[in-house]
């Protein structure tokens, strides 16, 4: 019997079971669908275990179609610079800022990550997916100015925050976003805070560019245009999943029996989720909420707007609709969105069926959905609000952040299909979740992400986190340890806790990224 020695029981089994009929069909890992989660953990899997066999199964022709594309997300480097929504205030009017340092830690990573990989020549040009764009925040009202100015002394106490600038001066804030502050009254209390070190990500352009490294490497195969239909744990006592793929182009189906399944599938995995049938699966449903952008169709206003300006969401509207005037760069050319609009549509995925939401119902789930329901009324009158506005109602909108928008030089954009989580709760039921959750099964043989929020910025930690659950054993040896303090010098360790640290990685991965980086006074 062969055995690897590097590697836990699982794939252990699946060696001997090589020696069996099922054999030519065996695969050790299967990555359901082609966004940036699966490509991120098929990456680190293939440089901690080089010989791994590895089918990543895609129902689109392309990888990265559905919410890692540049056009379905904001392409903001979540580090929570800019975004109000991961600092609220507490009820003693104080800020929690737990959530904004464990952001920009996982952002840190994620950069760190990225940067090892062009080092090691496994992805090429990092100006094409990363660029450097100043993270700003932009409030209006006494109130919010109130709020702005409390959140920027907290934050300032943080390294990870450190350079951070504040402003009520009309003057400085007009430098920083010119766009914003044309046509606005002398009379309007405003305030805003400067990040210089914010990044735009084209995510959609760096998850293509690491499956064409996957693509090259022996032992993985990627397989666009099959659907993974059904998924149970096989028969045969082999403690495997056993796999149903139909070839969306042939209509051809087949099965597939792996050691460990991860369903990236998005919006898509809630339904494989329900398939598996696992008990950590119970009682976990969905809420889809899609969103749509203004696009800046005249150059002359793209070329006059330098930022990412986020501002506060109106009462009632989910974390993620916080509005935002945003600069991009995709394929090469800057753009300007605005938005999002928060709409609803019953699909689960942007190219998805209207009847995905009520093929997600089942007995274990009917439950929290109602009750989730139930206790957001708020939002669900929010989303009837956002789904019936007309273009004007828009424009309006717009013109809160840019007063002199005008309609003929904006056009509407769908973007990508979020499903929120919604999960039993003792209290209330069910609740309704805006972050990802990360559900694996007891044994560590199967991994689905749910959720959409903080997002793809977060990757590199949602996989590490995977990684500690289902690949438990092997993560604690000393050759992983080795490995991922390579790929990420500061894996273990909290930046914020070392500022040395953090200057060190920081000006590495910045440098290797072409980014602006922030000096650090040590
Ligand atoms: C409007 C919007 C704005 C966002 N803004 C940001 C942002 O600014 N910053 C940020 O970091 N994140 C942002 N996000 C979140 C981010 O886009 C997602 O978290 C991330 O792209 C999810 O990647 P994924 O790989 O899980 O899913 P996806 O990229 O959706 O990939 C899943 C893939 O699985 C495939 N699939 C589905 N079902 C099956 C099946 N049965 N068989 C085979 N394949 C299947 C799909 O076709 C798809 O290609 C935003 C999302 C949205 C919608």
């Amino acid at each position: 019997m062969i055995t690897f020695t590097l590697l836990g029981s699982k794939f252990a089994a699946s060696t001997t079971l090589q020696m069996s009929s099922a054999i030519q069909k065996e695969h050790e890992i299967v990555l359901i669908g082609a966004g940036i989660m699966s490509a991120t953990l098929g990456m680190f899997l293939k440089e901690l275990m080089p010989d791994l066999k590895i089918n990543i199964y895609e129902r689109l022709d392309v990888a990265a179609a559905e919410s890692s594309d540049a056009w379905n997300n904001a392409g903001t480097g979540h580090s929570a610079f800019c975004e109000l929504n991961y600092t609220p205030e507490k009820p003693d009017g104080s800020i929690d800022t737990s959530k904004a340092v464990k952001i920009a830690e996982w952002f840190e990573a994620s950069k760190q990550f990225w940067a090892y990989l062009v080092e090691k020549n496994l992805i090429t040009k990092p100006e094409d997916f990363v660029r450097s764009i100043p993270h700003m925040s932009f409030v209006w009202g006494a109130e919010n100015v109130e709020y702005l100015k409390k959140r920027h002394e907290a934050l300032q106490k943080f390294p990870l925050f450190k350079g951070m600038q504040y402003s009520e001066d009309k003057a400085t804030i007009k430098q920083w976003m010119p766009l914003v502050m044309e046509g606005r009254k002398d009379d309007d209390v405003i305030a805003a805070t400067n990040m210089p070190i914010g990044t735009d990500v084209n995510f959609g352009e760096l998850t293509r560019d690491m499956f064409a490294w996957l693509g090259k490497q022996p032992n993985v195969n990627i397989y666009f245009g099959h659907e993974v239909t059904n998924m149970r744990r096989s028969r045969n006592g082999s403690n495997k999943w056993k796999l149903k793929i139909k070839d969306l182009n042939t209509g051809e189906k087949k099965r597939e029996y792996a050691s460990f399944v991860f369903i990236g599938a998005g919006g898509g995995s809630l339904h494989l989720l329900e398939k598996a049938d696992i008990p950590e699966g119970n009682g976990f449903g969905g809420f889809p909420v899609s969103g749509q952008w203004l696009k800046c169709v005249n150059p002359e206003i793209i070329e006059k707007h330098n930022a990412k300006v986020y501002g506060k969401a109106s009462v009632g509207a989910p974390p993620m609709s916080v509005p935002h005037v945003d600069t991009r760069m995709i394929n090469g050319k800057k753009e300007l969105l605005f938005g999002p609009y928060a709409g609803f549509s019953t699909k689960f995925l942007k190219q998805g069926s209207y009847f995905d939401l009520t093929n997600s119902i089942r007995l274990n789930n009917i439950k929290p959905m109602l009750a989730a329901g139930y206790h957001n009324m708020g939002l669900t009158k929010y989303l009837i609000q956002q789904v019936t506005q007309s273009p004007e109602d828009r424009l309006e909108a717009l013109k809160e952040y840019l007063p002199d928008a005008k309609m003929e030089d904006w056009v509407l954009e769908t973007a990508g299909q979020r499903v929120q989580v919604i999960k039993k709760d003792e209290k209330e039921g069910g609740k309704l979740e805006f972050g990802t959750e990360m559900i694996s099964s007891a044994d560590g043989t199967l991994a689905v992400l749910l959720g959409a929020s903080p997002g793809a910025s977060t990757a590199v930690s949602i996989m590490l986190e995977l990684m500690e659950k289902c690949f438990a054993d092997e993560i604690k040896t000393g050759a992983w340890q080795q490995k991922l303090t390579a790929m990420i010098p500061s894996y273990g360790q909290l930046l914020n806790d070392n500022p040395e640290m953090l200057a060190k990685v920081r000006q590495h991965s910045d440098e290797v990224l072409g980014l602006t980086s922030f000096q650090h006074e040590n």
